[in-house]
């Protein structure tokens, strides 16, 4: 697995994959996000959670180095 995270596009700082579960359901699902606490994107992740934590880290870092603009999910 390319596990490579590109510095955050809108600060440039460095990029962090983390994993969690939701807490009703204790679904994994992973996001990365930027480690700069004062940029949009440290809050602002999209979870993945639509298969096994290992797929689930995959696309989170796909969508990631892709910038794809996908909507943040608060459950
Ligand atoms: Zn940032």
């Amino acid at each position: 697995m390319d596990a490579t995270l590109k510095p955050c596009p809108v600060c440039g700082s460095q990029a962090e994959l983390k994993e969690a579960h939701y807490l009703e359901s204790e679904r994994p699902y992973s996001y990365v996000h930027c480690t700069n606490e004062a940029c949009t994107l440290n809050h602002n992740a999209p979870h993945f959670s639509n298969s096994t934590e290992a797929k689930n880290d995959q696309d989170a870092i796909t969508a990631w180095n892709q910038r794809l603009e996908t909507p943040a999910l608060h459950h």
